[in-house]
């Protein structure tokens, strides 16, 4: 069961791209962070202002691709799902099966599956990683 006042969500700067986890604030939410809403109010910068780089959408698409997979892995490890970087072939197997699952639930229109599809793909990175003795 969740209280809904402990939500934790993410607040992605309209302005600067800034990404800030907090209690209360509903899933993935776009404003104005402290400094940006500080820095309008007391007229040491305008709104709106020049649109955002392409590399600064680029970092900013990333920030929040990645804050929607944290939540998504937090929300499983909540319901008490756990061992994602468990060592051994058979967690390798299960996750490269369930990457394909998700990657064909998305082929079949259901576009959630995204953030599943990176989650395992993430999983499957850092095993990987470890067999190649990447620090982790
Ligand atoms: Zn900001």
């Amino acid at each position: 069961m969740t209280d809904s006042t402990l939500h934790l969500g993410v607040l992605v700067c309209k302005k600067c791209g800034s990404v800030e986890q907090g209690v209360g604030i509903e899933d993935i939410h776009e404003g104005l962070c402290f400094n940006c809403f500080y820095e309008v109010l007391t007229g040491k910068a305008t709104w709106p202002e020049k649109p955002p780089s392409e590399r600064d959408r680029l970092i900013s698409a990333v920030d929040q691709f990645a804050a929607k997979m944290k939540m998504k892995l937090l929300e499983k490890f909540d319901q008490g799902w756990e061992g994602w970087d468990h060592d051994g072939l058979g967690w390798l197997l299960d996750c490269k099966d369930k990457l394909i699952w998700h990657v064909i639930a998305y082929e079949r229109g259901d576009a959630k599956q995204l953030v599943d599809i990176a989650n395992f793909a993430m999983f499957l990175e850092r095993l990987e990683g470890r067999k190649k003795g990447e620090p982790q």
